[in-house]
């Protein structure tokens, strides 16, 4: 991976191992790291000399991460570095709370290499854009008020992002720069008799939480306001995602509240992390979802069986002597079969059914709204489909067979883990009947 520039990065977990371990990929980045097992001994550290970025466990003894996050955001020094969780408590409510206390982001441990450095660089770079920025808005503020308007233009028109000044009700657009034209695609001549015309090339999904953004500025009059990221529609129905922020201008005049704004492109950070999602959810070879979308599928699917008194199927299906293919006709031509074999169980199943990738040479399908019964005769289709015809590969016909295990909600337990054992119960014992076969019987 390439190296960023020597940034100082704050690493703060309990656990020795991961500390090591993260630090050492950080190290590898070129990145300046430091340390630290408690939270209480990292506010010293930080005191001491303030790092680029911060990466928090979630979950330490006496202060937790949470704390420690929101003890940073409440501190004027400190409250502008980011702050990314790192942790294998991963609910969603730790998620939206650890966001809420102001973090930019939240990685589920174990984590993977190429994704957390992605993550720890792209945060970097906004650190490094935004404080840029900070920097340009606070030599823009001091020559704005001694009205040096030459330097304030120069300066403005040549950031890439759009500033503007505009009163704090939004009733009059005193400045805006150039840069709002081409990341509105539009003329800027319309802000001028009406503020908020931006607002109208807002995706309609977003446009209505901005306004109430905008209009609880208007209230609340916060000196910082950051608005939730959102997406323009362009007149050529092309579409971009803008990050904004406002900055409270302290008035010479007391009655006369004014908002530096900056808007954003950051379309490129966004289609990245999309990337990363998509990769952090899905298995790379055979593009079906992974074994961490699973459980939070089967936990969601449990609760809406519930809701409406269906039942929910289960099928962990294990190719049998795998090992033997891969020693008959290479490690390639093995994942080719398991490609074809995920080919397979996605045309055997229905919209609303879903295939995992489960680990190795092993699947998962799930099946909502279906009983025992319906369940092994699906098993059953899938276990025929793939022992009657040769899975077509470039480097000739491969026949293999499959091993089924079957568990069903409620009768097998109401929860992922229980479903999951008693499924693998079931495919152990059709392993031991010979192969090829599905468990429990249909009789
Ligand atoms: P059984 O019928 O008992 O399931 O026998 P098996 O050989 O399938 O089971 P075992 O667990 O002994 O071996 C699984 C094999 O699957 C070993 C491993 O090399 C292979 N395997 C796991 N993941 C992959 C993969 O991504 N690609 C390839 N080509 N092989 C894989
Ligand atoms: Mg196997
Ligand atoms: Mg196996």
């Amino acid at each position: 991976m390439k190296a960023v520039q020597k940034h100082q990065v704050m690493v703060v977990d309990d656990n020795h191992d991961d500390l090591r371990l993260l630090s050492q990929y950080l190290a590898e980045l070129g990145l300046d790291v430091r340390v630290s097992v408690s939270a209480e001994n990292a506010l010293e550290l930080i005191g001491q000399s303030l790092p680029d970025l911060i990466v928090l466990d979630y979950k330490m003894p006496e202060m937790d991460g949470i704390s420690l996050c929101q003890r940073l955001k409440g501190d004027e020094r400190t409250r502008h570095i980011p702050v990314m969780f790192v942790s294998a408590v991963c609910g969603s409510d730790e998620i939206v709370s650890a966001l809420e206390s102001g973090a930019v982001d939240f990685v589920r441990k174990p984590f993977d290499k190429a994704e957390i450095l992605a993550r720890i660089k792209n945060h970097l770079n906004l650190q490094q854009q935004t404080a840029t920025l900070r920097r340009a808005l606070n030599e823009c503020r001091d020559t704005f008020s001694q009205s040096s308007e030459g330097f304030f233009h120069r300066l403005i028109e040549r950031v890439n992002s759009v500033y503007w000044i505009v009163s704090g009700d939004w009733q009059q657009m005193h400045y805006v720069n150039p840069a709002y034209e081409s990341v509105w695609g539009e003329s800027s001549d319309r802000l001028r008799a009406e503020p908020l015309a931006w607002l109208n090339r807002l995706a309609s999904a977003d446009a209505r939480t901005i306004r109430q953004c905008i209009e609880r500025a208007m209230r609340e009059v916060p000196d910082m306001i950051s608005l939730p990221d959102y997406r323009l529609i362009l007149s050529d129905g092309s579409m971009k995602w803008v990050q904004t922020k406002g900055y409270r201008i302290e008035p010479a005049n007391h009655n006369d509240d004014r908002y530096a704004w900056v808007s954003t492109d950051i379309s490129e950070r966004k289609s990245n992390e999309q990337n990363l999602n998509y990769l952090a959810n899905h298995d790379p070879l055979t593009g079906l979802r992974n074994r961490l979308q699973l459980a939070e599928r089967v936990e969601s699917e449990i609760v809406r069986s519930k809701r409406h008194g269906h039942s929910l199927a289960l099928l962990i299906i294990d190719v049998d002597h795998f090992k033997s293919v891969n020693d008959c006709y290479g490690h390639m031509a093995g994942d080719l079969a398991l490609c074809a074999l995920a080919a397979v169980l996605k045309e055997q199943i229905r919209s609303i059914d879903s295939a995992f990738r489960y680990g190795g040479e092993e699947f998962v399908v799930i099946l909502p709204e279906e009983s025992l019964e319906q369940a092994l005769q699906v098993a059953e289709r899938i276990r025929l489909r793939v022992s009657a015809q040769p899975l077509q590969l470039e480097s000739g016909d491969v026949n293999i067979t499959v091993s089924i295990g079957v568990s069903v909600y409620p009768e097998d337990g109401d929860g992922y883990n229980r479903l999951v054992r008693v499924a693998d119960d079931h495919l152990l014992n059709a392993k031991r009947q010979g192969r090829n076969c599905v468990q429990p019987a249909y009789d």
